[in-house]
């Protein structure tokens, strides 16, 4: 029998993010936790200075768990594009700069991408608990997909319209949040982190 990793009902995002917040609270509800910001705590953001969506996963997560003494869980994803080797990756969020201008970052990717046939991608998500006792977990999300220019469709964020998931016929932008919710990379990574846990009593 698997040993299934417990959390509290109450845990620590740590995101500034009020947005991330709201929709990694969706995806924890039908297992009854709940999550606080860390931003309860402090302001105090760490330095992603980590070489993988992993390590920066882990490095807020232990930071957010210093802060506030409760279990924590952070996410940290991105979008990696084949012909760029991996580029924007774990820059995703700097790519559009200090005014996260993601049309000026999905136009950058269409620059480089110019006379190039391979438009493979995929998103990562990669999810890290640090518990009470600073025992780490990580658990992660991967879509395969294709890039599209021009961009297409005014739902979803970030990079979602360039992106046409495997076997799909349309973007991220394109798609109603609860479409896109059955298949992204998040969903996968959070499908993962529930058939390992187990919630306290
Ligand atoms: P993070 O918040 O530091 O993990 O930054 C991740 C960045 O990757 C975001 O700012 C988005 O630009 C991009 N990204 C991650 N997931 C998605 C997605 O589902 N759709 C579009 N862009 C995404």
């Amino acid at each position: 029998m698997i040993n299934r990793i417990e959390l509290p009902k109450e845990i620590i995002i740590a995101s500034h993010n009020p947005g991330k917040v709201r929709e990694i609270n969706i995806l924890l509800n039908d297992i009854g936790i709940k999550a606080y910001p860390i931003s309860l705590f402090s302001d105090i953001e760490p330095i992603e200075n980590g070489s993988s969506f992993a390590e920066n996963a882990l490095i807020k997560a232990r930071n957010a768990k210093q802060l506030s003494n409760k279990t924590s869980l952070a996410d940290d994803s991105g979008l990696c594009v084949d012909a760029l080797d991996g580029a924007p990756g774990i820059y995703s969020a700097r790519w559009a700069g200090l005014e996260k201008d993601f049309g000026r970052a999905m136009s950058l990717i269409e620059e480089k991408l110019h006379g190039i046939d391979n438009k493979k991608a995929y998103f990562i998500c990669a999810l890290a608990i640090v518990n009470e006792k600073n025992e780490e977990y990580v658990f992660e999300g991967k879509i395969n997909g294709a890039l599209t220019f021009p961009q297409k469709g005014k739902m979803g964020f970030g990079y979602d319209p360039i992106f046409i998931p495997e076997n799909h016929a349309v973007t991220f932008g394109e798609m109603a949040p609860n479409e896109k919710d059955l298949i992204s990379h998040r969903s996968i990574a959070f499908k993962k982190l529930k058939g390992n846990i187990i919630v306290k009593k």
